[in-house]
């Protein structure tokens, strides 16, 4: 989940707030529910989704499990995520270019090519316009709550911020 609020940040053993993880799922320096699954985290996490964006509850759980996956507590390393389309950036091919031809570290390939975004124009509302109507489609959700999830999540990525 997004972490924006100072309360909605984990603590660390020695009070401080966690970096890494929410209040939820972390308190104190450790988890809250040391020994849970992805896949009891999916069962938690799917119906909630579900409900709030109206998604068939069987594509909510893959795609929850999918998202947790490459989260930190489940993928085992820090995965980067695209800071344009929030696409995660698993493998080298996933990453975008720089000028001088090195992999880009915050976009994906599609986003961003030799050093620019492949659509400098892009706004966040026409992001939304791009991405909500494939949610839907993948998702089965109508496309009102696909762009409010979409408009949601695009807030959390660097390049909409500001
Ligand atoms: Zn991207």
């Amino acid at each position: 989940m997004p972490m924006t609020e100072e309360e909605d940040f984990g603590t660390e053993a020695d009070g401080t707030l966690s970096k890494d993880y929410c209040t939820h799922c972390y308190q104190d320096g450790a988890f809250s529910a040391p020994n849970i699954t992805i896949d009891d985290m999916t069962k938690f996490c799917a119906p909630i989704m579900s409900q709030l964006y109206a998604i068939p509850l069987k594509k909510a759980e893959s795609f929850t499990k999918e998202q947790l996956s490459c989260l930190k507590r489940w993928c085992g390393r820090e995965v980067a995520f695209c800071g344009s389309c929030g696409m995660p950036l698993l493998r080298d091919e996933d990453a975008g270019t720089e000028a001088d031809g090195s992999p880009s570290h915050e976009y994906c390939t599609y986003c961003y090519r030799d050093g620019g975004f492949t659509e400098p124009d892009l706004t966040r509302e026409g992001a939304v316009g791009k991405y909500a109507p494939m949610m839907a489609a993948n998702l089965e959700m109508p496309i009102e709550k696909a762009e409010e999830m979409v408009r949601q999540y695009l807030l959390t990525l660097p390049r909409w911020q500001g």
